[in-house]
This record gives C-alpha cells, sequence and structure tokens, in this order.
C-alpha cells in the first residue's frame, strides 16, 4: 500500500505545497514576521527565547528554574518529593514563557488556527518517545488529550489539547482517544492553593467519558496531554480520572511548562 501511494504524496510535496508557500509566504508563529527565513516555525530573534526544559528540569513533572544556581538537571523538585504525582513522568517540550507564550497566545485566542501546525511540530520534536520512557513492550498507549470546557471549544473551534494529541498519535503510531474524558464543570483557579488544596478544587472537574468507558481504558498504558501545564494540577486530577477509570499507568504530555523563578538573591528579611 505504501509503495502505492508515494506518487500521490510527491506532487503534493513538490508542487502544491512549494506553490501555496509562494501564495502564503510563511510567516513566525510568534511575532508575524514575514520574508525571512524561519526555523522551528520562528523567526531568528523568536527561537533565541525557546528554552528546552530537556535536562533542566525536574524529571516527573518538568518543572524547570529559571536562576541557574538552582541546579535544575536531574533532581525531582520539592514538590514531587513531598507529594509524588500520580503519574509515572511528565514531560514538557519547552519551558512556557518568550516566544513561545506569545505564540500559544495567539493559537488560543486570536483565530489563528494555522499556528497548530508550527506548535505541533514543536510538541512532537522535544517530547520524544526516549523522553517521555513509554513501556511499549505492553502494548502502544492510548494517547487522550485534555478535554476543553465546552464553552471554549465553542468559541475557539478547537480543542489545543487534541491537536497536539493527534499529531502525537499520528507521529508514533499510538491510538487515539479524543473523547476519553470530558469535563463536568469549568475548572477553577487553583495557583495560589498547595498541591491538596488544588487537588480538592479539581475534584469532580473531569470525568470518564460514559460512551467509551470502561472498554477503552481498561488496564490500558495512557500518555495523558495538555498544552500548557501550570501547577500541574489539571493534569493531576484528570491522571486520577484515568487511574480510577482503569487505566494501568498514565504519561503526561505537554507543550509547554509554567517554570518556577527564584530570585537571584534572597528576598529581603529572608532567613539567612
Ligand atoms: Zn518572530
Ligand atoms: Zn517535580
Amino acid at each position: 500500500m505504501q509503495q502505492m501511494a508515494r506518487p500521490l504524496l510527491r506532487p503534493r510535496r513538490m508542487i502544491i505545497e512549494p506553490l501555496l508557500q509562494l501564495i502564503f509566504p510563511p510567516r513566525c508563529a510568534a511575532c508575524d514576521a514575514g520574508g525571512q527565513r524561519l526555523s522551528q516555525g520562528l523567526c531568528a530573534a523568536c527561537v533565541v527565547t525557546l528554552v528546552p526544559t530537556a535536562g533542566a528540569c525536574c524529571p516527573r513533572c518538568s518543572l524547570s528554574y529559571l536562576d541557574e544556581a538552582a541546579g535544575g538537571g536531574a533532581q525531582v523538585c520539592g514538590e514531587c518529593l513531598a507529594s509524588p504525582p500520580p503519574w509515572e513522568r511528565a514531560v514538557a517540550a519547552y519551558a512556557y514563557g518568550g516566544a513561545l507564550q506569545d505564540a500559544i497566545a495567539r493559537w488560543k485566542n486570536a483565530d489563528a488556527w494555522w499556528l497548530s501546525r508550527p506548535l505541533r511540530e514543536l510538541f512532537v520534536g522535544a517530547v520524544t518517545h526516549a523522553r517521555l520512557g513509554v513501556d511499549c513492550a505492553s502494548g502502544a498507549p492510548l494517547v487522550v488529550p485534555v478535554p476543553s470546557v465546552p464553552r471554549q471549544l465553542r468559541v475557539r473551534g478547537f480543542n489545543p489539547a487534541g491537536v497536539l494529541a493527534h499529531h502525537l498519535s499520528r507521529t508514533h503510531g499510538w491510538p487515539l482517544e479524543p473523547r476519553a474524558l470530558v469535563t463536568r464543570r469549568t475548572p477553577p483557579t487553583t495557583r495560589d492553593l498547595s498541591r491538596a488544596g488544588r487537588r480538592r478544587r479539581l475534584a469532580g472537574v473531569f470525568a470518564p467519558s460514559k460512551s467509551r468507558f470502561p472498554r477503552s481504558l481498561k488496564a490500558r498504558q495512557v500518555v495523558l496531554v495538555d498544552d500548557v501545564m501550570t501547577t500541574g494540577a489539571t493534569a493531576d486530577a484528570a491522571t486520577r480520572v484515568l487511574l480510577r477509570a482503569g487505566a494501568a499507568r498514565v504519561w503526561v504530555a505537554t507543550l509547554a511548562r509554567v517554570p518556577q523563578v527564584r530570585p537571584a538573591r534572597p528576598w529581603p528579611g529572608a532567613p539567612a
């Protein structure tokens, strides 16, 4: 079948795509600059602001520290030591900030559906099979996106996590379950709460979809996908629902992780 499909793909790659690029020249995903060579969908000024998390973050939750004195690297962060998350490993492609933050904001809020392509490429380029460490010996994992709130889905017309999940699924050949989870209510803000407080506030936000449950999740490994991880509370709540619904193990994959910023010097009045 592959041999037969190739001649059909060639005209698209050799004629249609260059023609489309001539009519719609690619623009920087973050600042919209055109007329220059792009790298990873970004112009030269924007691409340098990408901060990969690989090798410089907590191996359990992908939290990175923006000051170098904090070390980063392979150390498990304090929150994961005090209260281990329910997932095996959460992998983020990049730290949330700079041009990536601008591109994600445009993608989600500015009717810029075309940014799906560069952002999904950034995602799968950095969230590799090796980094996730999914054990495929016991079967391919299911890829499950964090669901959008219905009101946001109506406004945007797409679920950002769903776009990323679809591309991860296609890249690795892992089955996609786009509606394994549903949102029961709008997730509340949890930024200023402790991990236990965030968990309590998000209890009941997600539920397994009745139409698919329990056949699709039972004893399966799951890769849960979201666009941005801030505190980790959303992924924590969704992971717990997946595990209660019968999933064997859960990995989390996100495009960006909001880093923690530590001051270069101690706060005034902080104990020595
Ligand atoms: Zn740019
Ligand atoms: Zn951590």
